[in-house]
């Protein structure tokens, strides 16, 4: 049997309708059943857009690694260990009493694995208490009916969980057959939205899978989004012919608003191996935290600023908001794509990247 047709799950009437959505999809708050989800997802999705409108150099996300320990061992990742404890949950609480004291918007809690912290229910419920929007990223393993209830209850609004392929292969561990019950059990508990995301590039064998897995989310009445591979230092894959017309069928399944102007606005350039003219906030607009509460720019550009989040100033802000990113013509991260989108035609970047050779 052919693999589309082997995992494609039509809609089922006994599933809840929970139409789920990336970490970055932040307009799509007001479909929760309840009526009070509905008023505090509505209310996050203002406070976001008024500070991404009417402020320029606060957060609008910083993505928080709650432990760089992995459960699986991917072969293009570069951002796993295998030993490195959970960070102490005292330290998580203070570094977001840090980033609502920067007015941040959105908070992302990552890994390595995050389903590895023992207590990422009370950082998310910390993040809620400080009226910041509340997602992670998961490869979805760990994942019980448990942890989904005690993720309901501290207030997660949304859930990313990332499959390659069908089938784990050398390349990437996070496969859909491996996956595919842990799904069924968030379609029937959670409260959160939740969105499947699939890197195209990683494996030339399985990109087709992408099909498979764009269809499965659709079924559950999930969100699906595509990315395009990045190498060990952030930078463009272009893809091939075969991998361009997967690209283009999922995006089609898609219904995602925020994933379609992200496609129109940066990742065709990417995947026709064309650069893209635009000013990366990262620094300012977007955070990545790392296990030791440091910023950095991002997951694949560590070292700048590399200042401890509880140290971090709006001076901080203000000058990583204005410093250019050389490496910006062919980055591929979606996330910090989406959050320099509001200020793509203001703002221009004076000061060089430090890190730039001459
Ligand atoms: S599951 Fe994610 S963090 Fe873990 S090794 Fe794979 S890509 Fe890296
Ligand atoms: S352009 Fe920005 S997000 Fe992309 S790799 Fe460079 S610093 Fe990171």
């Amino acid at each position: 049997m052919g693999a589309e047709a082997r995992f494609f799950k039509p809609s089922k009437p006994d599933i809840p309708a929970t139409r789920a959505v990336g970490p970055t999809e932040l307009f799509d708050f007001m479909t929760r059943s309840s009526l009070s989800r509905r008023v505090d997802n509505a209310m996050s999705a203002a406070r976001f857009l008024r500070r991404a409108t009417l402020t320029r150099h606060t957060p609008l996300l910083a993505q928080v690694v709650v432990t760089r320990r992995c459960n699986l061992a991917c072969g293009y990742c570069n951002e796993y260990d295998d030993f490195s404890p959970p960070v102490a949950t005292d330290q998580l609480l203070r570094q977001v009493d840090a980033l609502a004291a920067l007015n941040t918007a959105a908070v992302t809690l990552t890994g390595g694995e995050p389903l590895l912290h023992p207590q990422l229910a009370e950082v998310v419920r910390a993040i809620r208490r400080r009226k910041m929007i509340a997602t992670m990223i998961t490869n979805g393993f760990r994942l019980n009916q448990e942890r989904i209830e005690a993720l309901n209850d501290a207030g997660l609004q949304e859930m990313q969980i990332s499959i390659d392929n069908l089938e784990p292969d050398e390349v990437s561990m996070k496969s859909l057959n491996s996956v595919d019950k842990k799904l069924a059990l968030l379609a029937e508990h959670a409260r959160f939205k939740v969105n499947i995301n699939s890197v195209l590039g990683v494996s030339e064998e399985r990109t087709e899978d992408a099909l498979a897995v764009a269809d499965t989310a659709a079924g559950y009445g999930f969100y699906h989004s595509v990315g395009v591979l990045h190498d060990h230092n952030g930078l463009l894959k272009p893809l091939n012919d075969r991998q361009l017309a997967v690209y283009r069928r999922v995006t089609r399944v898609s219904k995602s608003l925020t994933h379609r102007l992200n496609y129109r606005l940066y990742q065709r350039n990417l995947i026709f191996g064309r650069s893209n003219d635009w000013q990366c906030r990262a620094g300012a607009r977007y955070l990545y935290i790392c296990e030791e509460g440091r910023v950095h720019w991002c997951s694949q550009r560590r070292g700048y600023p590399n200042i401890p989040v509880t140290e971090y100033t709006p001076a901080d802000l203000n000058r990583e908001y204005k410093t250019r990113k050389e490496c910006s013509p062919t980055c591929t991260l979606a996330c910090v794509h989406q959050m320099s989108m509001f200020d793509r035609w203001r703002g221009p970047q004076l000061l060089p990247d430090p890190g730039a050779r001459p």
